[in-house]
């Protein structure tokens, strides 16, 4: 058992201590968007024993004694049914009207227009971003909460990762913490922004980089429905990075010795990658797509492109896999007597999420109540593999991205999710989510010893110089 002194934060500080001890090396601003990395060091060991889990939690919720205060419980509860109907038809409404994004302007007036009606204070267009508004309503002084909505949809599969749950479940979060406030039970302010964009990780990226979290909240919830509940899934780091090979064009069947093989890089790019993979941490992720691989037949390609993503568990990794592919982009084009050129994406990493401990646990608590079974969390850390702009949130505030099941055995990006965010199942599973979500925003409002609590574990999780 842990001292005093190590209860109950420095317990969750440990459960992450292994990725610090294994860190590589940070990815300053400047690499985050240019092309260069610095040499890595030794691959990450996974042999650190870690403390069980529930074993932490136990001790953190003994320490904490989070009492749910039924009395704002009933407050929260009952200003989420009351919109429970106006809900459903936003969610529809935006199921219907896919949009894709930072082009997501029906979705930004529905909103913004159902907030301003609700009594909240809408800044639309926020932060220089079209499809981007905040929401807010406060009373006296406390803690600052904040909720995220998404809204955007994914080319050819409409709503396919059940955005417009994610819209709804912000809104009734937001509408749940209001109440709370208008009925005097708390003082603060509750802030929802709306972020577009998230399947481009774009948006949130923004805001981090625009401070909005920083200056704005103490803390920032949100949801994502699933085909299962987790309260600490896995969201992995990811970047992207567009490579372009330059030859020289020639007649392929009369003078192939004149021409140098664009295609041939690519190729040769590919091999390398396959070739590189048996050398990566089972964690990391390759893939990517050809974009041009040469335009006839009967000519030698003079220019082929392609676009890559790559994922490590933590931001702090991802240097590691961005040197090693650059050294196949250069080695490709050695090879084939090509010039290369590549862009890693200008906005920067999507950073792995760091989910609150604290949160987690409340939230969990509040879900159990409903009857809702979770993952493992051994179960929940193997199925990571996505990833969310909200992960640079949860870097600069204390956060929290439970997935929440909706009754579907699809995976998220497939026609049969898409089919399953505009069931009522679905509906009614996120009034519940939201319920909990917001409860759980609310208990920063309530109890301040709980407010230190998220914070404490987030500074143990977060070294300040990663608080960006
Ligand atoms: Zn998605
Ligand atoms: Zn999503």
């Amino acid at each position: 058992m842990a001292g005093p002194e190590d209860a109950p934060t420095s317990c969750f500080g440990n459960l992450f201590s292994a990725f610090r001890k294994n860190k590589q090396r940070p990815v300053t601003r400047a690499q985050q968007s240019t092309t260069r990395a610095a040499p890595s060091t030794a691959a990450p060991a996974y042999s650190e024993k870690l403390p069980a889990y529930e074993e932490c939690m136990s001790q953190a919720m003994e320490q904490l004694d989070v009492k749910t205060d039924t009395e704002a419980e009933n407050i929260v509860h009952s200003a989420i049914d009351k919109i429970s109907t106006e809900l459903r038809e936003i969610s529809l409404d935006l199921h219907s009207h896919m949009e894709t994004g930072m082009e997501e302007y029906h979705a930004h007036d529905l909103m913004t227009d159902y907030l301003e009606k609700k009594g909240f204070t809408v800044t639309r267009h926020a932060y220089g971003m079209e499809t981007a508004f905040t929401a807010e309503y406060s009373r006296g002084e406390g803690k600052r909460v904040g909720f995220c909505s998404e809204y955007d949809g994914l080319p050819g599969l409409g709503q396919g990762c059940g955005h417009n749950l994610i819209a709804i479940s912000g809104l009734a979060a937001a509408v749940g913490l209001k109440a709370l406030l208008e009925n005097g039970r708390a003082s603060g302010k509750v802030i929802l922004f709306g972020t577009p964009a998230e399947e481009l990780s774009i948006g949130k990226i923004i805001l981090v980089q625009k401070e909005a979290f920083q200056k704005t909240v103490d803390v920032c919830l949100m949801l994502h429905p699933a085909a299962y509940h987790a309260d600490k899934a896995g969201m992995i780091a990811v970047n992207d990075v567009h490579v372009r090979f330059y030859g020289k064009a020639s007649h392929a069947s009369a003078a192939p010795w004149e021409g140098v093989n664009a295609l041939d890089a690519m190729v040769q790019l590919w091999n390398n990658i396959s070739m590189m993979r048996q050398q990566l941490m089972p964690t990391d992720r390759v893939h990517g797509v050809v974009e041009d691989g040469g335009k006839a037949p009967n000519v030698i390609p003079d220019y082929t492109s392609a676009f890559f993503f790559i994922r490590t568990t933590k931001y702090q990794q991802i240097g590691r896999l961005m040197e090693k592919m650059e050294a196949c982009f250069n080695a490709a084009a050695l090879a084939t007597g090509c010039k290369v050129e590549w862009t890693w994406r200008p906005i920067g990493v999507t950073k792995d999420v760091v989910q609150n401990s604290v949160f987690a646990a409340n939230y969990v608590k509040h879900m159990k109540k409903f009857g809702v079974e979770f993952l493992s969390h051994a179960e929940q850390e193997k199925a990571a593999g996505g990833s969310t702009d909200f992960g640079n949130t949860s870097y600069v505030v204390p956060s929290i991205h439970p997935m929440y099941g909706i009754h579907t055995d699809a995976a998220n990006h497939t026609i049969e999710f898409t089919a399953a965010a505009r069931t009522p199942q679905a509906h009614e599973d996120t009034i519940i989510a939201s319920k909990c979500i917001s409860m759980t925003g609310a208990q920063v409002l309530l109890d301040d010893a709980f407010y230190q609590a998220v914070k404490a574990d987030w500074e143990k999780t977060v070294p300040p110089e990663e608080r960006h």
